[in-house]
């Protein structure tokens, strides 16, 4: 089992100055940092969610914006569609909530774009609930302390697993915030800093390091996928105000013309990007009364 006391102890002088942990941060912007870490480093988010929060510090303010200035200010994160998602969880929070984010599970999880992990990273960190809070790094850490295997897939059971170590008191929550920043900083995938971590009782140290058996892990490569050529026609489509033409988006990508199209034609529908009456191009809500269009006219 893992020892709340040696892990809180710990936690409490190692942990990062992320702003998203600070006093008076709230249960929304609180939201909007784990939309943007989903797939996305902090390093990357820190600097768009600081902005972001800024210019809208409510669901009700983020509802109001446009989703094309949206889609702006999520700038480089990559992965748009979950722009596009918050926008949607804050026009509901708004409407159906009281502009006040849920603090139940069940509710949270009806919100458009949170899911297993994002409903309970909530009511875990912006309202103190014991729940069990399971991401790549919590997982890898039970498997490695508990089970004494170097990692683990995905499982139906990562809940009840997390669950099973949780302490059954007020200790709960930070201790969810604590393990999961052990897996980010300490028992990390590749290089695990064992003679730093404070864990006394480790089963995988303790069975000395034994390989994984899971099939390794490609690596995502970014260059030349369709997310770098969707991310180069959002760039052209972020740059102007008004509807592009095709001929500007065909300059983002000149490698591969049938990709490109393929990308484009994603876009259009996911609903990031769409088509005027006359053939341009915009951001979702720019296109006029025409848009949203989900036909790629070539
Ligand atoms: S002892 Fe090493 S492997 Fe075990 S939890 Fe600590 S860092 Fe991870």
């Amino acid at each position: 089992m893992v020892d709340a006391g040696e892990l809180l102890k710990w936690y409490s002088h190692a942990q990062r100055d992320l702003p998203w942990r600070q006093p008076g941060v709230s249960a929304w912007q609180i939201l909007v940092s784990e939309f943007m870490l989903q797939q996305t480093p902090v390093v990357r988010v820190e600097p768009i969610w600081r902005d972001w929060v800024a210019r809208w510090p409510t669901p009700s303010a983020t509802a109001a914006a446009s989703a094309a200035d949206v889609l702006r200010a999520w700038g480089k994160l990559g992965y748009p569609r979950r722009a596009k998602r918050l926008h949607e969880c804050a026009t509901v929070i708004a409407a159906e909530h009281g502009d006040v984010v849920p603090d139940d599970v069940d509710a949270l999880l009806a919100l458009p774009g949170v899911g297993t992990y994002t409903s309970r990273a909530i009511a875990c960190f912006a309202y103190g609930k014991r729940v069990p809070v399971v991401d790549t790094n919590v997982r890898r850490v039970v498997a490695r302390v508990v089970h004494g295997r170097a990692d683990s897939p995905a499982s139906v059971r990562d809940l009840a697993d997390v669950d099973a170590i949780l302490p059954n008191d007020e200790r709960a929550p930070g201790f969810s915030i604590a393990l999961m920043e052990l897996g980010a900083i300490v028992c990390t995938a590749r290089s695990p800093k064992c003679g730093v971590c404070p864990l006394s009782i480790c089963a995988w140290r303790s069975a000395g390091f034994p390989p994984s058996t899971e099939p390794a892990r490609r690596v995502q490569k970014f260059a030349g996928t369709d997310r770098q050529v969707r991310g180069r026609l959002l760039d052209v489509l972020r740059a102007d105000a008004a509807p592009v033409t095709r001929a500007q988006l065909d300059v983002a990508w000149l490698t591969d013309p049938a990709q490109r199209d393929r990308a484009l034609d994603s876009l259009l529908s996911d609903g990031l990007v769409e088509q005027t009456a006359d053939g341009l191009f915009a951001l979702s809500g720019e296109g006029g009364e025409a848009g949203p269009s989900n036909v790629l006219v070539n």
